[in-house]
């Protein structure tokens, strides 16, 4: 094995790359369980032994995933979109938290960011053994897992929302993920990701448990970053490598938190449909560009060297 491909830096030229499929799946399982895609589903039908279930939707990135099982099923419709929750019959518990948390988090991106681009959206459960994450979002369909989600206790302590967290957060992927941009891979690109995720995420959660709340967890990221920087090294937000989940999430939560309070949460919502806007699929875009939003919201240069501050200094 030869050594990795080093990342792109963050300067090279703007990129603009046809790379999106067309999704066209057939999912099938044994009878008594559910068949599970990503992205719009068309047709569920039983043939002999066999349920089928058909997924099919234009323009996604190459990103697909499928599961199975004996899921119950508890479903709402809100603002036209179909949000339901898959889940095992034994792990009922956390299901109405979870819709409502949908609810909450879809409002506030679609008020502020822009449409949902899918008519459904699903959260299913996946097992525990399932490793490397507690929760992961592809087109309309979010995968999580029981342990972590489904089958928590939530009121042991309720300042650990996991519910809120990871709703939220996987949610906001379908604006800050590989949809409906499709950041470069280079330097900075999970900024536009992660960092973005985990705006989301505390604003929301300063929606459902005020500012004090959403601070705390902020320093909860202080500290995260704090300790691992040493150990992980330090490049700036705008630069982070793919896996410094310290800079990605935690310095992202911090840094974004601190933009809102510079120049306010509604500019950067505006900042952040501007950057959506401008940088539609094909273009790649590139923390410069997210950046260059920012720049054009803030009131006068002195706010733009603070923004520099925040993102570009160590
Ligand atoms: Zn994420």
């Amino acid at each position: 094995m030869g050594d990795p491909t080093a990342l792109k830096p963050l300067e090279m030229s703007e990129v603009f790359k046809n790379d999106f499929i067309n999704l066209n799946m057939v999912v099938s399982t044994e009878v008594g369980q559910t068949p599970i895609g990503t992205g719009n589903l068309k047709k569920s039908w039983t043939e002999k032994d066999r349920v089928y279930s058909h997924y099919k939707t234009n323009d996604l990135p190459f990103r697909f995933a499928v599961a199975s099982s004996k899921y119950q099923k508890k479903s709402i419709t809100h603002r036209g979109i179909n949000i339901e929750v898959l889940y095992d019959e034994k792990h009922p518990e956390n299901v109405d938290r979870l819709l409502n948390n949908a609810v909450l988090s879809l409002d506030y991106c679609i008020d502020n960011f822009g449409a949902y681009p899918f008519e459904k959206m699903s959260f299913v459960e996946v097992s525990a053994f399932t490793s490397g994450f507690a929760a992961t979002a592809y087109p309309a369909t979010i995968f999580m897992t029981e342990n972590m989600i489904f089958h928590t206790n939530i009121d042991s302590d309720p300042s650990k929302d996991v519910i809120n967290e990871l709703a939220g957060h996987e949610l906001s992927h379908i604006w800050w993920g590989n949809s409906l941009i499709s950041p470069d891979e280079r330097e900075g690109a999970s900024m536009l990701t992660e960092s973005l995720a985990m705006y989301t995420e505390m604003m929301i959660y300063k929606k459902m448990y005020g500012t004090e709340r959403m601070k705390e967890r902020v320093k909860i990221h202080e500290q995260i970053y704090d300790n691992e920087k040493g150990l992980y090294g330090n490049p700036p937000l705008y630069k982070v490598p793919y896996g410094a989940t310290h800079i990605a999430y935690s310095k992202g939560a911090i840094a974004m938190v601190e933009l809102s309070e510079l120049i306010g949460e509604d500019k950067v919502d505006e900042a952040l449909r501007r950057f959506l806007a401008n940088n539609k699929y094909p273009k790649k875009p590139t923390s410069l560009d997210l950046l260059e939003e920012f720049y054009n919201v803030a009131p006068d240069e002195d706010t733009k060297s603070k923004i520099d501050k925040l993102f570009k200094s160590i």
